[in-house]
């Protein structure tokens, strides 16, 4: 998709186009250019042939009018937000969410004067209570991390009303949620997960109305969020195999948590698919294919110490700060992604010292299984 050749025989896949700039033959082509009457690309801050294929490629798999990519999933989450937010507006977030984002948005608020009120998207009723007229967004998870808390996102876009609703897409990609067909306004996505899926780039994408993707690109763009264009050709190809990767990971994350649900070395499992999970209706409802691959688990009396001796023993589940690599990797989110909240804080928000999250990769789940089992006898 979104790839153009002008020989007679096109390469089979899209070129990089590993350029700073273009070259302009003169000025009015630079005017047909910049005024978007003929197509074309001038300096690869602003526009390059690769971030475009990726850009369509998104916009057509969301069901969106536009896409555009930026440097990071950091960087799609800061930069469609701040072409919707200025300083003295409101804005609603979930209280669920990486741990960064939420960094990002108390930032907004000590250093730009943004107000921020942190709710719990499931509750209808706080969500409405707490919208105000200078409201200008919501933000939330389709499926939250760690915890995996499902936003129902059909009801939630209707007590929103005019206020939009913006989904990071980033645990459900395209493949098992499309949030615009639900009433969001527009998605984001760190890219440097499932949708490249290869953990090797630092990629965001985001996907939605035609004037606001142009407006966060020139956001992107003025604030040096942009990406560059080896990254989005990875992405791209990506793309590809994103299917078959989301359903291999899905139906063994399921094995995998049924699995570690018995296990007498974990005292509990966050996986929605599983009964005991405060999102299991929810997401019975919206992701009969699987929720993606993320689970996060509580070892039974176990402490940092506790995490420590399960990694040391199965180095063939790396402990990474990432997620959704083709490996499965563990990470621990106290340390990582929650590290700046405060001991009571992580609390009172479930982020517990014994806690692991587990990205689920492409290995054979006997394979994962028979790792877990050692794992877990060390400890
Ligand atoms: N959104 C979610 C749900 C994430 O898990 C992450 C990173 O882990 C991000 C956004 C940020 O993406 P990036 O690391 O590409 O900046």
């Amino acid at each position: 998709m979104g790839h153009q050749s002008s020989f007679a025989t096109s390469p089979s896949v899209p070129p990089i186009y590993q350029t700073t700039a273009f070259d302009v033959p003169d000025l009015s082509v630079l005017e047909q250019i910049t005024t978007g009457h003929v197509p074309g690309h001038l300096y690869t801050r602003d526009s390059n042939p690769n971030h475009s294929a990726l850009a369509e490629s998104l916009a057509q798999m969301e069901g969106a009018e536009a896409g555009t990519v930026f440097s990071s999933g950091m960087g799609a989450v800061a930069a469609v937000t701040m072409s919707l937010v200025s300083s003295g507006d409101h804005v609603l977030v979930s209280g669920s969410m990486y741990g960064r984002t939420l960094q990002l948005f108390r930032r907004l608020r000590t250093q730009f004067n943004v107000q921020v009120t942190e709710v719990c998207v499931t509750d209808f009723d706080q969500v409405a209570a707490a919208i105000r007229p200078e409201t200008r967004l919501c933000l939330t998870e389709s499926i939250s991390n760690p915890l995996l808390e499902i936003a129902d996102i059909e009801p939630l876009s209707r007590v929103l009303g005019s206020v939009p609703l913006i989904i990071d897409n980033t645990f459900t990609t395209p493949e098992l949620m499309r949030p615009l067909d639900m009433g969001a306004h527009a998605a984001v996505h760190s890219a440097s997960k499932y949708l490249n899926g290869h953990g090797d780039v630092m990629l965001g994408i985001a996907a939605g109305s035609r004037q606001l993707m142009a407006d966060a690109a020139e956001t992107a763009s003025l604030f040096g969020q942009n990406a560059n264009p080896f990254e989005s050709w990875l992405t791209q190809r990506g793309l590809r195999t994103l299917p078959v990767r989301m359903k291999q990971i899905c139906d063994t994350t399921r094995h995998l948590a049924e699995f570690l649900q018995n296990h007498p070395g974990i005292c509990r499992v966050h996986y929605p698919l599983l009964s005991e999970h405060p999102s299991f209706e929810t997401a019975r409802r919206l992701y009969p294919q699987g929720t993606g691959g993320i689970i996060t688990i509580e070892l039974d009396r176990g402490d940092t110490d506790a995490v420590s001796r399960f990694m040391q023993a199965v180095p063939e589940l790396p402990f990474s700060p990432t997620l959704a690599d083709a490996r499965t990797t563990l990470s621990h989110p106290a340390s990582t992604s929650h590290r700046y909240m405060t001991e009571a804080d992580r609390q009172r928000a479930g982020i517990l010292p014994e806690m692991i999250r587990i990205s689920v990769g492409l290995e054979s789940f006997e394979q994962l299984q028979s790792e877990f089992v050692r794992g877990l006898a060390a400890i």
